[in-house]
């Protein structure tokens, strides 16, 4: 009845969104303070003041044919403006508004980058753990994924293994930094080296291999941690930014693509973006929100919330002898599976604890514990993990 290929992504659809449901029938079972959901990234704090502010001024007093309408499909001139604005008093760069399109979230920005570059058969490289809805956009449009291992030592890529990897078939590297699931940031010594690997793979193969930058997690970076701007390391980098999480608003679906100048064939690029957004049915990105967006693109979150999250899961959990990775940025830690992690993931939710497997994010032998909740939440479900940890011999 459906296709081959839908057939097969209904299969493996996704085990967090699969646990966020399952979180919902326990909630409804056992009472929502006695499930302890860290299954999915939906940010639990609300969206700064100004979001609301803007959007009722906006919907108050702005020209409704210009609020509501059709625009071009790259977006609001003015709002890419915006955005560009605020890159380039950030990062010392010069964009201007051509170099932008306004679009549905950071997934929306990833398939039209992917269907811009791919022709069928390309492959996209990408570095474990990683965000698994990666294989599906890259296969929309006949791509082929190419994973590399993890390093557990620090969870930076393995360039060794890029090395490798980047074939004549290579069309683009796609990393996540701050990542999901690892909380870990790309140094700048790592970008560094990565754009040596991509520069002479590209100039041994005849053909740019695009880095494509995904960044929803950007703006959450603690203690001051510095996020590389990745393209002041490489010319041929797109940036995939949401503003889903850095002002909590995943469910209004907007972010944008950066198509710099500097890119081989950027003209092309940009135009085919615009295309791409709209034969992929989102025509554009939702009107009322870029203009919120362009009125609030210095607007931050409430990161101090975040990192006491942090400070509560990840002290708690090694306290009670778990071992995570320290997370430098958005809102995930990754924890080593003390037994076989099915059996481990299992045991959890007999403990009502939600906790996404890190095969999930082809990275076995973890779990990714979402610390976007709140912190009551946290604390109470430290009982649960203690008796966890009891269990497995800890
Ligand atoms: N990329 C990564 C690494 C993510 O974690 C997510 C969402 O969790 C997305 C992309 C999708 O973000 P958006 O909701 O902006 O489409």
């Amino acid at each position: 009845m459906i296709s081959e290929a839908m057939q097969r992504m209904t299969e493996n659809n996704s085990v967090i969104r699969a646990m966020f449901e399952e979180g919902k029938q326990m909630a409804a079972r056992y009472g929502a303070e006695n499930v302890y959901d860290f299954s999915l990234g939906n940010p639990n704090i609300a969206p700064p003041a100004a979001v609301t502010e803007a959007a009722i001024d906006i919907l108050r007093h702005e020209d409704p044919m210009l609020v509501h309408g059709y625009m071009s499909n790259a977006g609001y001139e003015e709002v890419r403006r915006a955005v560009a604005g605020s890159l380039n008093r950030r990062f010392g760069t010069a964009y201007g508004p051509q170099e932008l399109l306004m679009t549905v979230g950071a997934a929306g920005g990833l398939n039209v980058v992917l269907k811009v570059l791919l022709n069928s058969g390309d492959e996209v490289v990408v570095f474990a753990p990683y965000f698994v809805e990666y294989n599906n956009y890259i296969a929309n449009y006949g791509g082929v994924t190419v994973v590399i291992p993890p390093d557990t030592a620090s969870f930076q890529p393995d360039l060794a293994a890029l090395e490798r990897a980047v074939t004549p078939r290579t069309r683009a590297v796609l990393i996540n930094t701050p990542n999901n699931p690892t909380g870990v940031i790309y140094s700048a010594e790592t970008l560094a080296a990565l754009a040596g690997v991509l520069r002479r793979k590209s100039a041994e193969f005849g053909a740019p291999v695009y880095l494509l930058s995904d960044e929803p997690y950007r703006e959450l970076a603690y203690d001051g941690a510095e996020v590389p701007w990745v393209p002041s390391f490489y010319d041929n980098t797109l940036v995939c930014y949401s503003w889903s999480k850095s002002l909590s608003l995943p469910g209004e679906r907007i972010g944008y693509l950066l198509m710099p100048d500097s890119l081989d064939g950027a003209e092309q690029i940009q135009q085919a973006a615009a295309i791409a957004g709209r034969i992929l049915g989102f025509v554009n990105a939702p009107s009322l929100m870029q203009r919120v967006a362009a009125r609030c693109v210095d607007e931050q979150t409430d990161l101090a919330a975040y990192a006491r999250n942090r400070a509560l899961l990840y002290d708690g959990l090694t306290a009670l002898g778990f071992s995570c990775v320290y997370p430098a940025g958005a809102f995930y830690l990754f924890m080593k599976t003390p037994e076989d992690e099915s059996t481990f993931v299992a045991r959890a939710k007999k403990h009502r604890l939600l906790l996404v497997p890190g095969s999930s994010f082809a990275c076995p032998g973890y779990v990714r514990i979402a610390y976007c909740v709140s912190p009551d939440t946290i604390r109470r479900s430290m009982a649960a993990f203690r008796a966890l940890a009891e269990e497995v011999g800890l």
